[in-house]
This record gives structure tokens, C-alpha cells and sequence, in this order.
């Protein structure tokens, strides 16, 4: 039986909170989660999240570093939540933009090139639009609602409190964790939004069964399947941290470059569009800050579902040790 450590103040709860939330709780610290918002994840970026676990395919854009904290980013995600879907993700492309093609492999690992033939046996459908496709066996996805309530639900049986409306600065803990996302702009004025814009659809005529990134040159698009018929369009990458509703012309181009995936889609249901600002330091990459007495960790960028497991092992080894990973562990506030 675990005992009491530390009391420990988690403020946030997305993804990246929840995560720490769950771990320090389990290894028998006394946590409690402070959350602005009234309604669980109502004012959370995470909750427009794809969320695919995909360290490979976005070494293609960003650092050798989220493609290594990655990995061990899904190893969590698949020994603790059993919604986790590891069924690999495909990245395809018309005929006519090959190169995209091409490009994308040189930038990226563990990828096996499919045909026609190879393609059709693992998405029948899709392979009656595209030609041949890259396929990453280990990568995963989850669907981000049920993962983050799961999150929640888990922390609360491993004994965490739960604040909802409770803004301000948490008194008396032995430590605070800081999972504020872009709102801890206040301390950490280097953060950024850059904003994400996405489409829900439900489908019966649609078959896809693993994220799918469609390479195209002007409008590339991504394909989640979350299970039930539901599928996630994304997402723009825009600069600018509005969360206000969806542009005409990203629905335009986001609904338009899944038709040419599949025109099947064009008898989907649209059940939502939003939009989320992703919480980013200048360089995207995600960062654990220690300094007057409370651990910052944000900047996760495009990856906060992918590394806020890891990120929270690295916090509870840091609280347990005081081992910091040079990759990640920034000592200077200020700096951000
Ligand atoms: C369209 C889109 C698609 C994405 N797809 C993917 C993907 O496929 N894979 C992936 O890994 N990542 C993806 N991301 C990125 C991922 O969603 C973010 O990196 C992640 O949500 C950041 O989580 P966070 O917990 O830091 O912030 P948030 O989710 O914003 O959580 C911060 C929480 O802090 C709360 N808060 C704010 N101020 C206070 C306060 N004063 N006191 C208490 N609580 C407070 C907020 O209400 C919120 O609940 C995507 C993002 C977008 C927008």
C-alpha cells in the first residue's frame, strides 16, 4: 500500500495535468487538481485534439527529440488506458503529388511502403483513391473525451481531489505543478497559441481504421477514426491563438480535401467544428521548468497527447530524485 508523500497542487486539468495528476496520485502522493473552468475539459485545448500518438510522422516537422519522447509516450498510453487504438496510421497521397510522398518518407522512420495491393488489405476503401501509401505500424491514437474522462476517473480512484471553478493560485501544497496550458502566458510570456481548427463528422458509408494523412500542397488534411462512425478532420496550423469558431475557408478546404479522400464523405454528417489554441514555446518543443517552487510544464504544441505521459513520468522521477532530463528541464522562469 502506497503511503502519503507530498501534498501536491496540479493546476489544469487537460491532458498534460491530468496526466500528472494520475501518476503522482498513484505513487501515493495527496493531489489535487484545480481547473478554471466549471465543466470538465469546457475550457480545455486537449478537448479539440486529433489524438493521434504519431512520433513518426511528425519527425517529419519537428525535432529527433518528440519522436524519442514519443515512443515511450505510447508505451504509457497503451499499459494504462485500455481505449488506446494501436493500430498504426497511413499517410497517403495523390498520384500527381508523389513527391509529397517521397519527401515525407525521407524525413521519417519505421515506415513500410505499401502498394495498391498492400493497402487494400489493411483500407479496402481507401485504396480505391490512392495508389500506395506509408504505413507506421507503431503508432496509436485515442479518442480525446473518453481518454481524458478516463484520465480524470483514474486520478480520482487513486485518491486525487477535484476543484472545478478554482482559478486562483493553489495555497499551503508542498508543490505545484503548472499545466495551465496557454493561460500560463502570465509567467511564461514566450508561450504562443497557435491555432487548430477541426471538423466532427459521423459517417456509415466511410470504412477508415487508423489516422490518415493526406499530403497535398496547398491543403493537407488528417482523418482520425474515433470509433462509433465518428471521424476528426484536421486541422489548420495557424498562428494566432483565437478559439473562436471555425473559418468558412478552413471548412471549405479541411471538407474539401476529405471528399477527395473519399467522396463516401460527402454524405457525413457534420456534428461540430471548433477551434484550439496549442500551447507553444518559440522553438515546439514542450518544456519542464522548475523554478520558485513550482514545476511548469507546457509548450506541448501539436503533441500533448503524445508526450503528457512522459512528461508526467519525468516530473514524478524529477519529485522522486531530483533527476532532471537535459532534453526537456529548464531551470530558469524568466527564459519562457
Ligand atoms: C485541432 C488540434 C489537433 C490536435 N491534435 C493532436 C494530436 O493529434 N496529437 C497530439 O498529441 N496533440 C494534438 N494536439 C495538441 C494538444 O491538444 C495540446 O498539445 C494539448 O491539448 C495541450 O494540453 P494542455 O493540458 O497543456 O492544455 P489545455 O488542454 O488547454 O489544458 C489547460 C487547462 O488549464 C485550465 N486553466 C487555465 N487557467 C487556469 C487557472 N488559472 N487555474 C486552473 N486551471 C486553469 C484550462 O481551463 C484547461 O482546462 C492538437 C491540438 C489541436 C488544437
Amino acid at each position: 500500500m502506497a503511503t502519503v508523500q507530498k501534498s501536491i497542487a496540479i493546476r489544469g486539468a487537460g491532458v498534460v495535468g491530468l496526466w500528472q495528476a494520475l501518476l503522482l496520485a498513484r505513487s501515493g502522493n495527496a493531489v489535487t487538481i484545480y481547473e478554471r473552468a466549471a465543466e470538465p475539459f469546457s475550457e480545455a485545448c486537449s478537448l479539440h485534439a486529433g489524438a493521434m500518438l504519431a512520433p513518426r510522422c511528425e519527425e517529419e516537422s519537428a525535432e529527433a527529440v518528440i519522436r524519442e519522447l514519443g515512443m515511450r509516450g505510447i508505451a504509457l498510453w497503451r499499459e494504462i488506458y485500455p481505449g488506446t487504438i494501436a493500430n498504426g496510421s497511413l499517410v497517403v497521397t495523390q498520384s500527381r503529388d508523389r513527391v509529397l510522398l517521397d519527401r515525407f518518407a525521407r524525413m521519417t522512420s519505421g515506415y513500410q511502403q505499401l502498394d495498391g495491393a498492400a493497402l487494400a488489405a489493411i483500407e479496402p476503401d481507401l485504396a480505391k483513391r490512392v495508389s500506395g501509401a506509408l504505413y507506421y505500424p507503431d503508432e496509436a491514437h485515442v479518442a480525446p473525451e473518453p481518454a481524458l474522462r478516463f484520465l480524470l476517473d483514474e486520478a480520482l480512484a487513486a485518491g486525487a481531489t477535484l476543484r472545478l471553478g478554482a482559478a486562483d493560485t493553489p495555497q499551503g501544497a508542498d508543490i505545484v505543478v503548472d499545466c495551465r496550458g496557454l493561460a500560463a502566458q502570465d509567467v511564461l510570456p514566450s508561450l504562443r497559441g497557435v491555432r487548430g481548427e477541426r471538423i466532427v463528422i459521423r459517417s456509415k458509408e466511410v470504412g477508415i481504421s487508423r489516422p490518415v494523412r493526406l499530403l497535398h500542397p496547398r491543403f493537407p488534411l488528417y482523418v482520425v477514426p474515433w470509433g462509433d462512425g465518428l471521424y476528426m478532420i484536421g486541422a489548420t496550423v495557424i498562428e494566432s491563438q483565437e478559439t473562436g469558431p471555425i473559418s468558412l475557408r478552413s471548412a471549405l478546404e479541411l471538407l474539401t480535401a476529405a471528399y477527395a479522400l473519399d467522396p463516401a464523405f460527402g454524405e457525413a454528417e457534420i456534428l461540430m467544428s471548433g477551434a484550439g489554441a496549442r500551447p507553444a514555446f518559440p522553438d515546439n518543443r514542450p518544456r519542464i521548468i522548475n523554478a520558485n517552487g513550482y514545476i511548469y510544464v507546457n509548450g506541448l504544441y501539436r503533441h500533448g497527447f503524445l508526450l503528457a505521459p512522459v512528461l508526467a513520468e519525468l516530473v514524478a522521477r524529477f519529485i522522486d530524485t531530483g533527476e532532471q532530463n537535459a532534453e526537456v528541464f529548464g531551470a530558469d522562469q524568466g527564459q519562457w
